[in-house]
Parts: C-alpha cells; sequence; structure tokens
C-alpha cells in the first residue's frame, strides 16, 4: 500500500554537485569538493591562487577578462594553484607577482611552482636587481619584529641578532644583501660569520652581482 502512494516531498539540493537530501539539515552539514573550494574562497592562499590563475591567463593568453571564479574552481590547476598560494604565504614570498612572471617566463610547470628549489632560484636573481626600498622595507619589518620578540632596539638586529636565523632570513630573501653590504651593522654581522654560514649566504648576497 505504502509504497503506491506517490508523495511529493520536497528535497534540497547541492548547489555544486547536485545531490539532493530530504532535510535542509543534512544539506547544511553536508561537505562536497566544489562546495568546498567555494568556502575557502577567501583564505589567503586560496586568494592568491586565483588572482594568480587570472595572471596566468593574462600572460599566456593576452587577458583572464572572460576567466570568473567558478572556472577556477572548476579547473584541472585549481589545487596546483591554491597549493602555489599557500606556498607563498607560508613562505613569505617577496613579491608574488613578479615570482609568477618568473615561473611562466621560465616556463616552470604550474604543478612544481611550490617547490623550494624554484623560489631559491628565483630569489638569486631577483634580489640583484629589485626595487632598494623594498629591500630596505624588509629588512625594517624584520628587525622591527627581532626587536618585538627580544626587547632590543630594532637597529641593533644584524650586530645583535641570531647570525643563523638572519642567514635563513637572507637565504629567504627577507634580508637582502643591499641591506647588509649599506649599513655598518652589516659588515660587522659578515665578519661574524664563518665560512660554512658565508657559504649558505653567498649567491644571495654576492658583491659582484650588484650593478
Ligand atoms: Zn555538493
Amino acid at each position: 500500500m505504502a509504497g503506491t502512494i506517490n508523495k511529493l516531498k520536497q528535497t534540497y539540493k547541492c548547489k555544486y554537485c547536485e545531490r539532493e537530501f530530504a532535510r535542509e539539515s543534512t544539506l547544511d552539514v553536508h561537505v562536497c569538493e566544489q562546495k568546498k573550494r567555494f568556502q575557502h574562497k577567501n583564505d589567503s592562499g586560496n586568494r592568491i591562487g586565483f588572482q594568480n590563475y587570472l595572471k596566468f591567463y593574462e600572460i599566456t593568453q593576452g587577458s583572464a577578462k572572460t576567466k570568473t571564479f567558478d572556472d577556477f574552481a572548476t579547473s584541472a590547476y585549481y589545487k596546483a594553484f591554491v597549493k602555489y598560494g599557500n606556498y607563498c604565504v607560508n613562505s613569505k614570498v617577496i613579491n608574488i607577482s613578479r615570482y609568477t612572471e618568473w615561473l611562466l617566463k621560465n616556463n616552470k610547470k604550474i604543478d612544481n611552482w611550490h617547490h623550494d628549489n624554484l623560489y631559491e632560484q628565483f630569489l638569486r636573481e631577483y634580489l640583484f636587481r629589485e626595487n632598494s626600498s623594498d629591500a630596505l622595507t624588509r629588512a625594517l619589518q624584520n628587525s622591527i619584529e627581532w626587536a618585538k620578540q627580544t626587547g632590543n632596539p630594532s637597529e641593533h638586529f644584524l650586530r645583535f641578532g641570531n647570525p643563523n636565523q638572519i642567514c635563513h632570513l637572507i637565504q629567504s630573501g627577507q634580508i637582502s644583501g643591499w641591506v647588509v653590504f649599506n649599513s655598518d651593522s652589516g659588515h660587522e654581522f659578515l665578519e661574524s660569520l664563518n665560512s660554512e654560514q658565508l657559504a649558505i649566504i653567498f649567491d644571495y648576497i654576492n658583491p659582484d652581482q650588484w650593478q
């Protein structure tokens, strides 16, 4: 008997994957890949991923005008771009725009854009060409951060900061050789390094590379 009654039942449909649910509360907690992509739309790594997806089309196709977030969310490259966006956030990439342009110009595969070795390669070229005021701004931000953590005056960062930490900041582009060479404290810092530390940072501050 019951099977013959054709009840008109309301269902709730997920607008992303079109699955239907009997209860609205089930739809609310339902998760699918596309829904997740829209929910994370504004996370910083995802936003950077989307911006660079657009940049990719601008540079390779001449325009990204027709591209929307929907296109991005259903793109085969979505995951690679988000991975790249997260990499930029976590590694504090110093100039994402220039870096993306460099990756495209050098025909680097999008799947590899989040690899450290590419970013290091970029830094070893870009750091010698960048605007000195950008280098100065970053150095200032890093020394202020150090001052906050240690309670020391920020101008003492290169002189009294932990040399290994500073070497790491040089290698990750946060402290430019330009700043090191143009300050007394930077010279003192260089003199205090052992040969191992110097070898690590050499390609990032190589004095012969400066024009
Ligand atoms: Zn769904």
